[in-house]
């Protein structure tokens, strides 16, 4: 059977492996694989008669695509952790997860790992993408998070527990664990998440249980990480042999060291924190909120200069999936953060997010790089994001999206569209008291309020009703 070919001619040439970018270069592809790359690279290497694509790549960059090792598709671009576990059905969470997958691709990610969902939405998408029956990166997922009653995820009073569509399942013995871990293995997750503390300061799991986790996803052939904001437990990570960490916000020298000597990659997720902090306002985000992310972010860049110059490597993940970080907008912001607060060099940031990332889609050495031999998942960005990082922000900009040595084709107006919340049980975003209107006791005065219109979409009730009436009107 004859293999299609395809040429991207004389582009400039960002390889993902941290090599200086090479200009007027060419990349050949036969199949799914890169063949070529340089002077080799030539339509004369295609034998007479097959298929053969060309994209001429002149003043462009042509780079791995972007991999996202944390991105939510089952969140739904939720505002709230109730909407995420209780207001969406399994079935409509399922079908807008499928659409998501598409926003995500024509973003230049080609690549993501979905650390924790609900039921096994996660599995069933990655499925359908492999087989294209829905158009998304490729993918591996896991399940259900599994958190104890002080992780992460067991939000609600003991009277609700944690509900069926929640992203955890709440397992507070060794055996429960087990048998949670036992019970994901056999419905097709690639690794299993656990949730530790929400903020890092304390270990939800101990250490037994953390090692027995890990062995046992081990032992079926799978891969283990975990929510992990604080030194303890990124050290009790390592030592249990947790594949790859997410978060690492606050570490101390000795924790460092460690998780550098292990090797186990640190996956920031930067963000989520970072949107909420700089352009939470815009949204109606409380403002205690902001200002806890934005002492995280602080502390965050502190960890992670100590990190980078002490060798741990970083990967790209951003947490989509809120409201604050929809599918396919914010993805490659990750980048920029990782050389603001980590002081990675646009070279290695776009390593961050391309080669380092091969791991968590359980194909380490076979992608993210340009090179031959190499899965051919590509882009051809009009812009360089060496000299400037930010280019791989503006979709328009990533002219073309290559997975497995296919050009991906859009349906860029289907692509525009956003869909009503689900229903929100919130009144305001604050207390409307006596003194908040008519002035007093240092409250600000009537004519202080602040101008809460729809169109701005300030307060959570007016962006609900904002969002409608645009849904509407589509
Ligand atoms: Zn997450």
């Amino acid at each position: 059977m004859p293999s299609s070919w395809l040429l991207i001619e004389n582009g400039t040439v960002v390889d993902g492996a941290g090599s200086p970018a090479s200009a007027s270069t060419s990349v050949l592809v036969e199949g799914n694989r890169i063949v070529r790359v340089g002077p080799e690279a030539t339509a004369d290497a295609v034998p007479r008669g097959e298929p053969l694509t060309r994209i001429d790549a002149t003043g462009k960059t042509v780079m791995p695509g972007l991999i996202d090792a944390h991105c939510h598709m089952t969140y739904g671009e939720s505002r709230t952790e109730e909407e995420i576990d209780l207001y969406t059905s399994p079935e409509l969470r399922t079908l807008k997860a499928a659409f998501h997958a598409q926003k995500v691709l024509r973003a230049g990610v080609t690549g993501i790992s979905q650390p924790g969902g609900s039921y096994f939405i996660g599995v069933g998408l990655r499925e359908a993408i492999k087989d294209r029956i829905v158009q998304g990166p490729r993918m591996t997922s896991a399940g259900r998070y599994i958190s104890t009653s002080n992780s992460l995820t067991d939000w609600y009073p003991d009277s609700v527990g944690v509900p069926e569509g929640s992203i955890g399942i709440l397992a507070n013995t060794v055996d429960g664990m087990k048998d949670e871990v036992r019970r994901q293995v056999k419905n097709g997750v690639d690794l299993i998440k656990l949730a530790d503390s929400p903020y890092g300061d304390y270990q939800a799991f101990t250490d037994d249980e953390m090692k027995i986790v890990a062995d046992l996803a081990h032992q079926l052939g799978k891969k283990v990480t975990i929510h992990a904001r604080g030194s303890a437990e990124v050290d009790a990570a390592v030592r249990a042999g947790i594949d790859w960490i997410m978060h690492g916000n606050v570490m101390s020298d000795e924790t460092i060291e460690r998780l550098a000597r292990s090797g186990r990659p640190l996956v920031p997720t930067l963000l989520l924190l970072a949107n909420v902090a700089d352009y939470g306002a815009r949204v109606g985000a409380p403002a205690p909120l902001r200002d806890g992310m934005k002492r995280m972010l602080d502390k965050t860049g502190d960890s992670l200069h100590r990190a980078h110059e002490a060798g741990v490597r970083m990967v790209l993940g951003t947490d989509t999936g809120f409201s604050v970080a929809p599918y396919g907008e914010w993805h490659a912001r990750e980048l920029e953060l990782l050389m603001d607060y980590a002081g990675l060099s646009a070279l290695e940031a776009i390593q961050a997010g391309t080669q380092h990332g091969a791991l968590m889609l359980g194909l380490d050495g076979e992608i993210g790089v340009i090179a031959p031999g190499m899965i051919a998942d590509i882009i051809v960005v009009d812009g360089d994001p060496v000299k400037d990082i930010r280019v791989l922000q503006d979709k328009r900009r990533i002219e073309t999206v290559i997975q497995d040595g296919r050009v991906v084709v859009f349906d860029e107006a289907a692509l525009a569209r956003h869909w009503p919340h689900e229903r929100g049980q919130a009144y305001s975003v604050t207390d409307l008291t006596y003194d908040l209107v008519h002035g007093g006791s240092g409250a600000p005065g009537n004519g202080d309020l602040p101008e809460l219109d729809a169109s701005d979409a300030r307060d959570l009730v007016a962006d609900l009703q904002h969002r409608e009436a645009s849904a509407r009107t589509d």
